[in-house]
């Protein structure tokens, strides 16, 4: 099949030592099949109601199609035939904006918007997507004015950095502010292909992260998990990234109908990069398609 030899390609370029450790499903549920996701051979995945369930289907896959080497490593999900010109060649700062109503308008260029707790690194994955330093210098300050920012890459899509939410410190009118401002984008930009939702992986799962992927869900926003400082290992009895990720995709699965996209990063070690500027392409070029 055409789209499998065309993605072995793309997975070839990446080092073994990259990949990273698997979260194994057993655990997650015990009538699920111990279902190791990897870009390991091409043989046809058992497409059973069970794997459907556990896989994010790229746009335009069809779930009899599905070969292992079309799930992105370290993430649930199916690569299909939309997928591709996933580089980015070139990045603008556009403006900030502090309403919904102020921010770019241009209806062809859909946009990802990043949102996360604050200090999840969202500054530093926006900087490792990009290539740049420093591109995102988005306030830390709670009771900052809280922007929207957009930033133009190549010439056609944008990824729109957020305000973070959850500062330790916040009172409880910063609190409602951010709830209102963000809330209000989310339900109101019509050009918004996804959200990346950033969760730390380092941490266990957070109320306030929860609630968040809940409140998404609920209002049926298009959302990707992007797992933070997966190569964060803490010793002693912490839990390692890949439990805190197995524990966190288990306490949202009930919100869900279908299983939403989720991938495991690194900005240090680089992990996780260009398998999700490849799913963003495939859900962009799907978007701009439709
Ligand atoms: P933001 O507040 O969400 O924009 O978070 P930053 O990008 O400023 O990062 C917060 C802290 O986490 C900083 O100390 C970063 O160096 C650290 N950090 C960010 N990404 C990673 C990562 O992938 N791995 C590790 N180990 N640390 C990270």
């Amino acid at each position: 099949m055409q789209v499998v030899s065309k993605y072995s390609q793309i997975f070839s370029i990446f080092p073994h030592s990259i990949k990273p450790k698997i979260p194994n499903f057993q655990t997650l549920n015990p009538k699920i099949p111990n279902l190791r996701i990897n870009a390991l051979s091409s043989r046809t995945f058992n497409t059973s109601i069970l794997t459907k369930k556990v896989l994010f289907m790229g746009p335009g896959v069809d779930p009899e199609d599905i070969k292992e080497d079309m799930v992105l490593p370290g993430s649930n999900i199916v690569v299909g035939p939309y997928a591709g010109d996933a580089k980015i060649k070139e990045v603008e700062f556009v403006k900030s904006s502090n309403k919904v109503k102020d921010c770019p308008r241009n209806e062809e260029r859909g946009e990802f918007a990043m949102l996360g707790r604050s200090n999840v690194g969202k500054s530093s994955l926006i900087n490792a997507l990009v290539k740049k330093k420093e591109v995102a210098l988005t306030s830390k300050k709670p009771g900052k004015t809280q922007l929207i920012n957009h930033f133009l890459v190549n010439k056609s899509w944008y990824i729109v950095d957020l305000p973070g939410y959850g500062f330790a410190n916040a009172s409880e009118a910063a609190r409602m502010d951010w709830s209102s401002f963000t809330k209000g984008y989310f339900l109101n930009r019509d050009t918004l292909v996804s959200v990346l939702l950033l969760i730390d992986a380092s941490v266990p799962p957070q109320k306030i992260d929860l609630d968040c992927a809940n409140w998404l869900g609920r209002n049926n926003i298009p959302i990707t998990f992007v797992f933070t400082k997966c190569d964060k290992m803490k010793g002693g009895k912490a839990k390692r990234p890949d439990q805190n990720i197995r524990d966190f995709i288990e306490l949202i699965r009930q919100n869900y109908k279908h299983q939403p996209p989720w991938i495991m990063t690194s900005s240090v070690s680089g992990l996780g990069r260009d398998e999700l500027l490849l799913h963003m392409s495939q859900l962009r070029n799907y978007w701009n398609n439709e």
